[in-house]
């Protein structure tokens, strides 16, 4: 007998052969897949995904957008509350599988990475007892009383706070607006360790959840390669990588950024790692300008810059940017020198960004080798079948 799965949820039917990325485990369903919608979802429900033929392929949240299903579950949900809890346990279980919980030299790690963790739409960052999160779907932020107890069960006395900075990140969605603020709050202590350098976090007013934890490994790696060498940090933040060169006995470094807020800070946590005066100088200037005016040449540049494209029709744009960002690189960086560069652009591939890379050192006239091809740490995990999730791309190269 056929027995067709029958719920009380809204159903959404697929087109013919729209349905074999599900089938692939593929977490997202794109509004132009939908054949018809039993029903009228508000932003956020919970609804149930099928083929053109009726059968069930899963469940997840339904956004007003190009991406209209978010999928959590490829089996039938009953209790999402009681998913939502387990997968955050599950996030922390695999943290503590890396090393990261209860490290002596680390406490700031990212805890929930979206897809990455089987949590879609949402980010968190535990920052020495405190948890930050970025809500980016509807569907998830109506999950966050669930979300605040499992993470009250799973850390216990670990978690001293949660602060929800989600007012920039939530798409917007009438009668549903998030507040930045602290959803649970104790002893909240912002300066954070990481392979025991410290880092003054403002989670409140910085960039995202207030640092990036996903170049650890990358700035750990740069430390390494910083002895004697005269480094230029770009886009530099509040100091990380230059925490790092100055600690590997770099010969100087100037650190540039245009916020003055990161800059200030970045100055505060070279003060907090150094007992005693370092060679540092800190420039509030955009990048450009700083790169046409200078007259320095360099051992060792760094360069994380923004996403350089948020969406693909401008992905062309972003690679002339790599392009012209990185010659100017290749210019500046000394005989035997070696520059480190990043792209956290999600729509530009490993090759992609390779390939402005490879034309920049032609362009330039250098004789470059890759010496290590870097990614993002374990703690910011990729789902195999979602792709997208892998953001963070560097090289490290050494120019003759
Ligand atoms: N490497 C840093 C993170 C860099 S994030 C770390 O390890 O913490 C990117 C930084 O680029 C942000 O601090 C932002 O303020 C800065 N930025 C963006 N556009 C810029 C520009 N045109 N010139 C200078 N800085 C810029």
């Amino acid at each position: 007998m056929f027995i067709t799965y029958m719920s009380d949820k809204i159903r959404i039917i697929l087109k013919s052969g729209k349905d074999q990325s599900l089938r692939r485990y593929h977490p997202w369903v794109f509004s132009g897949a939908i054949k018809k919608i039993y029903g009228s979802p508000s932003e956020g429900d919970l609804v149930e995904v099928f083929s053109n033929k009726d059968e069930f392929l899963g469940s997840g949240h339904y956004a007003h957008g190009t991406i209209a299903v978010r999928i959590i579950s490829f089996e039938p949900v009953d209790d999402l509350n009681q998913i939502v809890q387990q997968r955050i346990s599950a996030a922390f279980e695999y943290r503590a599988t890396l090393g990261l919980v209860d490290h002596t030299e680390i406490n700031v790690y990212r805890l929930i990475n979206a897809e990455g963790d089987g949590l879609p739409g949402l980010i968190m960052d535990y920052y020495n007892g405190t948890v930050v999160s970025q809500f980016h779907s509807v569907g998830m932020f109506r999950e966050k009383a669930a979300i605040t107890d499992g993470l009250k069960d799973t850390f216990g006395q670990r978690l001293t706070g949660i602060y929800d900075k989600s007012a920039s990140t939530l798409p917007e969605w009438k009668g549903v607006k998030a507040i930045n603020g602290y959803i649970f709050q104790g002893k909240s202590e912002n300066c954070v360790i990481e392979y025991g350098n410290k880092f003054i976090v403002d989670w409140k007013e910085g960039q995202k959840t207030g640092f990036y934890i996903d170049q650890r490994e990358n700035r750990k790696l740069l430390g390494t390669l910083s002895s004697g060498r005269s480094v230029l940090n770009l886009f530099g933040y509040t100091g990380g990588f230059s925490v790092y060169a100055l600690r590997g006995g770099a010969k100087f470094v100037h650190t540039v950024d245009s916020s003055a807020g990161a800059i200030k800070l970045a100055i505060q946590n070279i003060k907090m790692n150094f007992n005693e005066p370092v060679p540092h100088k800190a420039f509030v200037e955009d990048v450009s300008s700083f790169l046409h005016n200078t007259k320095d040449q360099y051992d060792l540049v760094i360069a994380d810059p923004p996403a350089f494209a948020k969406h693909q029709n401008v992905l062309a744009n972003a690679l002339q940017g790599y392009k012209r960002l990185n010659t100017r690189l290749f210019e500046i960086v000394n005989p035997g020198g070696i520059v480190i560069t990043f792209s956290c652009s999600q729509v530009v591939s490993r090759e992609n960004f390779r390939k402005s890379v490879f034309t920049a050192a032609a362009n330039a006239g250098r004789k470059v080798r890759i010496m290590y091809q870097l990614s993002q740490p374990p703690d910011h995990p990729v789902s195999i079948y979602h792709p997208e999730g892998e953001y963070l791309k560097g090289l490290v190269v050494y120019v003759e």
